[in-house]
């Protein structure tokens, strides 16, 4: 184990506390974005952002900010952090150590007495999750000035819009209205988080330097053919519309698997039948495609291919079919600047942190759009998340703060923040 400067016992301790909030089982927590929970939550970690030598606040958007005062305080700001809300059935490290960790960094440096050459910001956004309101990222996306204009009416399965329940919270909504996020107010993001994926510990890695988040590509493919009695319709005569659907579901399994070794990953993960009765030849099947890769041009170049094999499909069948289009986003690279100074701090620790790609988006996706933003993964057990099972050794979590820690120390005090 490299020489550590952070309290990782204070750190185990934070991380400890806050699970005990919305706790559920031994080792779940049910934190809902605006729930009381999180409301507690976000209470206890503002008393730590003070302890840690912050001046703490609640923006509109209901994210909670600490800010670290530096030297030069109009230059762009060094901001930290994830969330603290979680999944209904959620684990206790997703978001939070990025959010702890982030307090136990810029603590390290105050007991140090460092003095920042710009303004540190740890924040914690709210309702990264969405599963609450169905649209997650929320404080992000306000934050940055990116909400959509319906955002305020989504409700919850209650009924409880978003806008009642950051009035409940303690946000008015009325407050968006004067806010505008100033450009370049952000010099540079950093986050860490736990993986959420099984790669670090297949390669037997404590932590890991993202290379960006892929973007996602999300289809809904329906395939339309004849209904037809189970018995009596010849084989060489029928539109199974379920059968073509299957082809193209094998065929896009292979096109992903197809090159050894990179990311790519594809998923159908819902599929409707109808009219979903034993003996009737299915008329309608209705699928959803998730294509992921870091690479744009493989990803694109795999989507092209997947429509031809369903339009062969479609001619082998004498199936028709509609394509939509539900979510096209490019990935976001992390800076190589930001990367360069983790590799270069995890060399300082002795170790060697393998690059990987987040399949899964964060509050990072959003900051990528107003600045330069890395991001470091925390190995988890079995790549499990979003389930109580979720786990990451206090050793992986101390080492991935301790980089944070590090490189945002090097940013601060020897890059001299981002004065140009
Ligand atoms: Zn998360």
């Amino acid at each position: 184990m490299p020489p550590i400067q952070i309290n990782a016992e204070r750190l185990g301790q934070h991380i400890h506390d806050l699970a005990q909030i919305g706790k559920i089982g031994e080792t779940g927590v049910c934190r809902l974005a605006l729930s009381k929970e999180d409301r507690a939550g976000v209470e206890l970690v503002k008393s730590w952002m003070e302890e840690a030598g912050m001046e703490a606040y609640i923006d509109p958007f209901a994210n909670l900010v600490g800010v670290w005062r530096g030297s030069d305080p109009g230059a762009p700001v060094l901001m930290l952090g994830s969330h603290v809300d979680s999944q209904p059935y959620g684990g206790r490290f997703d978001g939070a150590i990025g959010v702890l960790g982030a307090i136990e960094a810029v603590q390290t440096m105050v007991e140090q007495g460092v003095i920042p050459a710009c303004n540190v910001e740890v924040v914690a956004f709210c309702d990264e999750e969405g599963s609450r309101f169905n649209k997650g990222l929320f404080g992000v996306r306000g934050m940055t000035g990116k909400l959509e204009a319906d955002e305020l009416e989504r409700t919850d399965k209650n009924g409880v819009t978003r806008r009642e329940a950051l009035l409940e919270f303690g946000c008015d909504p009325a407050d968006f209205e004067g806010y505008t996020f100033q450009e370049g107010r952000v010099g540079a993001f950093l986050e860490l988080h736990i993986e959420q994926g099984p790669v670090l510990e297949s390669l037997d890695e404590p932590i890991g330097i993202v290379s960006g988040i892929s973007g996602p590509l999300w289809l809904t493919v329906e395939m339309t053919g004849f209904a037809g009695h189970a018995g009596s319709v010849p084989m060489s005569m029928r539109h199974d519309a379920l059968l073509g659907s299957a082809k193209i579901i094998v065929a896009l399994n292979e096109l992903v698997r197809r090159e050894p070794g990179v990311p790519t990953v594809g998923t159908v993960g819902s599929l409707t039948v109808f009219p979903d009765s034993r003996n009737i030849i299915p008329e309608k099947v209705s699928f959803t495609i998730d294509l992921r890769d870091i690479d744009i041009c493989r990803r694109n170049a795999l989507e092209a291919e997947l429509l031809s094999v369903i339009e062969n499909v479609a001619c082998e069948h004498g199936l028709t079919y509609t394509i939509r289009e539900d979510t096209n986003s490019d990935p976001r690279y992390c800076a190589n600047w930001i990367k360069a100074a983790l590799h270069k701090e995890a060399g300082l620790m002795g170790m060697k942190p393998p690059e990987l790609m987040s399949g899964p988006f964060h509050d990072s996706l959003t900051m990528s759009y107003v600045c330069d933003y890395g991001m470091i993964f925390v190995r988890c057990l079995e790549g499990i998340s979003h389930n109580p099972k979720e786990y990451a050794s206090p050793e992986d979590i101390t080492l991935g703060t301790e980089l944070l820690y590090r490189t945002a120390r090097q940013i601060v005090v020897e890059k001299g923040g981002f004065r140009t």
